[in-house]
Parts: structure tokens; sequence; C-alpha cells
């Protein structure tokens, strides 16, 4: 195998050959997705139960000195939600907009699996875009386990209702 390709073996027996480049920046999320199903397995999975996942990223203040850069996730099959837990998603409301985070989920339609990724209003915006590249690259990641393509919507928010 070439030296800058990486095998990941999923729970499922699924294989997956890596470009290097592609895992360097968030080798954390791809090593620890290998205790779970890959995502072929959670693509069908979603499928089977027509869901159509979807990632929001957005950027919201949270409190007096501090906002966030924020990922929400909807409609995730089972096999996902595992793996979303594990790298610090919870279950919340999907949010209204950049001032409105949403509290608890009053029901299953209306909630998402949430991450936020916090920095003081005083950062400098060097270090808002390098975090925004972590995001970004999370992002990139996740976008390997919906079903459909396109799925991940930069400064949008999710319609439940
Ligand atoms: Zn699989």
């Amino acid at each position: 195998m070439d030296a800058a390709v990486q095998a990941i073996t999923y729970r499922c027996g699924h294989e997956e050959f890596l470009e290097w480049s592609a895992m360097t920046s968030r080798e954390d999320l791809y090593r620890a997705a290998e205790i779970f199903p890959c995502p072929g397995c959670c693509r069908l999975s979603a499928n089977e139960s027509q869901l159509d996942t979807q990632v929001f990223v957005n950027m919201q203040q949270l409190s007096e000195g501090m906002s966030a850069l924020v990922v929400e996730v909807t409609q995730v099959c089972v096999l996902l939600e595992e793996l979303l837990a594990l790298m610090g998603y919870v279950r919340r409301e999907g949010s209204l907009d950049e001032l409105h985070p949403g509290g608890a989920p009053r029901d299953e339609q209306h909630a998402v699996w949430r991450k936020e990724f916090w920095f003081a209003a005083a950062t400098s915006p060097f270090q808002v875009i390098a975090l925004l590249d972590l995001v970004k690259d999370e992002a990139r990641w996740l976008s390997n386990y919906l079903p459909e393509p396109n799925a991940v919507h930069y400064l949008g928010f999710p319609v439940l209702d």
C-alpha cells in the first residue's frame, strides 16, 4: 500500500482507503469512527429509514462575551447517533437563528444533534478563521455519512416544521 494512503476498517467489516492528506487535519475523527459502522452502511440505513440527513453550520452568540461555531445535524439514523454522541454532539432543539440556539428538544421532529466550538468575542479574526477551518474539516468528514450529496449548509438553519 502507498504510504500516503491509510486503511480504515470499520465495525461492519468494510474497509476504506483514504488519502493521508485528506485525514491529517482531523485524523482524530476518522480514527474514532473506526469502532462504528462505515459511512456506506450509515447512508444505507438512513435511506432505508427515509431520513435525509443534513448538516447546518452557523455562528451564534451564546453569551455576553462568547460566540460559537455551531454544527447541527438533522434526521440522524441510529447508526450515526452513537458516533455523533462520542464526538461531542448532543440532542437539542434546532436553532432559530444566530441569536436563538435551541434548548431541550420538545419532540423528535424538532430535534437535532448539535456541537459547539466556542470562542471569546475578543478572539482575533485569524484564530476564528483557524477554528472555522477545523469545523469545515469536520463537516467534510461528516458529509461522508450523508445519504444525499450537497447536504452541508453554511450560514443556514434547519427548518423543522
Ligand atoms: Zn459498512
